[in-house]
């Protein structure tokens, strides 16, 4: 279909979705509209965002939602699922055959929950059915009581090793405060203190002396490539079982940037991912696995999962599709390539980023050469129109909730189309925003980590050039609400 039908078609529905919408509840259309508004007026460099085609979206507004289909595809709990078998069979057949996975499993509500999905298989095959071969039973049910207390106790109490929060980890990988780091017992790898890089070696060393039944890489904020080959490598020699949760930068594995070593999907045991962040589908997770797990992520339902969003399924179906297009190659290359050029952007006007650079799509800027912490970086560049978030850097002296770092990410700037030197130009105007931000001072005259201001007249020249640019390359061109 041409640029201009598509666009036609999206106006007519939405402005007819909108005044249904309203008919009912006039401030909930009203939100929606200025959404498009805001977004449209902003530069979003939140590494973690995106924008999803018209087609994603709208396929998640249908009856879809209104169906249970708690179970497998053709095995549900549920009557009537023969429409959501076709669906979920058709998203997972495009998920295996984008990443080449044996086996796709695209339930997950989120990105967490795809990560809960995975660790709970992972400790089904490995805990729980030699458990259970030992003990003589078919499942859990089949236990006596002091059976079925040594094997929680059992599951309870394994071993995983995950990339620390502040080198660039997620929550999920191990975070204490967060179910991961207190369901097991958990150790973090971090990155090089001089380097910032990962330092295969050290977490080889902290394998070996851990023992963990799980090794979890992926990241959230590290702005360079990893080697699963070696992670596997380290994984097999100490019996772990490595997962990969590629949530941040499964675009560019789908988009064919990240290939060989940097291609997850071959070397860990199960990979799991959002579908919402560089991937450009509808909010949702998406396990992979190979064969020898399969069984187990397949049980995620009702393991860890309540009934599938049928409709969100539908969405991933078509985003998949899309990623499996050529086009999809290209817009891959051009996130890496801009991250490139925003990278070079901000060296080349003495701004300091964490490991040096980057080689995927995002970049850390450290903003304590700017006498800032992140939080007041992150709001003199919102008052400009500039949308990011604060993060921690490694060691960071200001904690994560102040920070010390900035996170800036390529993937939603790339779908409106912005290239090389629109990217520098944004290295050019987010440091004109840093160099004029003085931080506050408490009531106690002591510096602040949270007020600030901006110097006069900067927001309003930032957001002038910024819409000169925004305007060239219009979100959703052609969607007009009016
Ligand atoms: C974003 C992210 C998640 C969580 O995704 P949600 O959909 O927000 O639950 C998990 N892991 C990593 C590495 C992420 O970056």
């Amino acid at each position: 279909m041409s640029d201009d039908r598509t666009s036609a078609l999206t106006s007519s529905a939405y402005q007819q979705a909108l005044e249904v919408i309203a008919s009912v509840e006039p401030r909930i259309a009203e939100a929606t509209r200025q959404e498009l508004v805001d977004q449209r007026g902003s530069l979003k460099l939140i590494a973690s965002e995106n924008y999803a085609s018209p087609a994603v979206l709208l396929t998640m507004g249908t009856w879809f939602s209104d169906k249970y289909a708690e179970g497998t595809i053709g095995h549900r709990f549920y009557a009537g699922c023969q429409n959501v078998d076709t669906v979920e069979s058709v998203a997972a057949e495009h998920a295996r055959e984008l990443f080449s996975a044996p086996y796709a499993y695209v339930q997950p509500h989120s990105g967490i929950d795809a990560n809960l999905v995975a660790f709970w298989s992972i400790l089904a095959h490995r805990v729980e059915t030699p458990a259970l071969e030992r003990l003589g039973a078919k499942n859990v049910n089949e236990l006596t009581e002091e059976d079925w207390e040594g094997l929680r106790h059992e599951l309870g109490n394994q071993r995983l090793l995950g990339m620390s929060l502040d080198a660039g980890g997620h929550l999920t990988h191990g975070f204490r405060p967060n179910i991961s780091g207190k369901m097991f017992h958990q150790q973090q790898y971090g990155t090089d203190p001089e380097t910032g890089l990962l330092d295969y070696e050290a977490v080889a060393a902290k394998a070996r002396e851990f023992k963990p039944l799980v090794i979890v890489a992926g990241y959230s904020a590290y702005p360079r490539r990893v080697n699963f080959a070696k992670m596997r490598e380290i994984a097999d020699e100490v019996g772990a079982t490595l997962m990969v949760d590629m949530a941040h930068f499964a675009g560019l594995v789908a988009g064919k940037v990240f290939t060989g070593d940097e291609d997850p999907v071959p070397h860990a045991h199960v990979t799991t991912t959002t579908t919402h962040k560089s991937l450009r589908g509808p909010r949702g997770g998406m396990v992979l696995a190979q064969e020898e797990y399969a069984a187990d992520v397949d049980r995620g339902c009702p393991m860890v999962l309540g009934g599938p969003l049928s409709h969100v399924m539908a969405a991933k179906a078509v985003a998949l599709a899309e990623a499996r297009r050529l086009e999809f190659r290209t817009y891959a290359q051009q996130i890496a390539d801009n991250a490139q050029s925003l990278a070079a952007g901000f060296l080349s006007r003495g701004a300091n980023l964490v490991t040096g650079g980057t080689d995927n799509h995002l970049v850390l800027l450290d903003v304590s050469s700017f006498g800032l912490t992140g939080r007041q970086a992150e709001s003199a560049l919102l008052d400009a129109g500039v949308v990011t978030n604060r993060n921690s850097v490694p060691r960071d002296p200001n904690g994560a909730w102040y920070t010390s770092g900035i996170r800036l990410g390529t993937p939603a700037l790339t779908t409106r189309g912005f290239g090389h030197d629109e990217f520098d130009a944004v290295a050019e105007l987010i440091v004109h925003v840093l160099q004029n931000t003085q931080p506050g001072t408490t009531k106690d005259g002591r510096p602040s980590r949270a007020s600030y201001t901006l110097g006069e007249g900067v927001a309003a020249k930032v957001k002038d050039a910024s819409a000169e640019m925004l305007d060239r390359h219009p979100l959703y061109p052609g969607l007009d609400l009016a």
